[in-house]
């Protein structure tokens, strides 16, 4: 028997922008940097991490912008969408769960920089919290 992998979708705001990406994320955080803080305009932003081969744009590819040199955000070039962030030298994407339209298997597991979280929020979860991105 084969064994399938889901597929999801992601979309941006104005819809503009579709993707698909298998449920076979390998991590899951909420990232408290000052940078994922303004890409989000959020206390801090949930993300998936996915080898890159594993999302496709399906709609929109024109339509996308790019910001950053070598790794870079992905946004809908319309509304502004953060849609991901392509890390690790192209190895990984950083998927924003909140423009997945389809619930992953996945739950952020960890804070991390949460030494620079926003001093107007508190984590009030028990989620173990790093000061930076745990490495293995
Ligand atoms: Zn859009
Ligand atoms: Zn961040």
């Amino acid at each position: 028997m084969m064994l399938e992998t889901n597929r999801l979708r992601g979309e941006c705001l104005c819809r503009r922008v579709g993707y698909e990406v298998d449920d076979a994320f390998e991590y899951a955080m909420n990232c408290h940097c000052s940078n994922c803080r303004r890409a989000t305009g959020s206390a801090f932003k949930p993300f998936a991490g996915i080898r890159a081969d594993r999302l496709a744009l399906v709609r929109g590819q024109d339509d996308v912008m790019r910001f950053g040199d070598g790794n870079h955000d992905v946004h809908c070039a319309h509304c502004g969408s953060l849609l991901y962030s392509q890390v690790r030298d192209g190895a990984y994407l950083h998927v924003t769960l909140g423009t997945l339209v389809d619930p992953p298997s996945i739950r952020p597991t960890a804070h991390i920089f949460a030494g620079s979280k926003a001093s107007w929020f508190e984590i009030s979860d028990a989620l173990p919290q790093f000061d930076e991105f745990p490495t293995d």
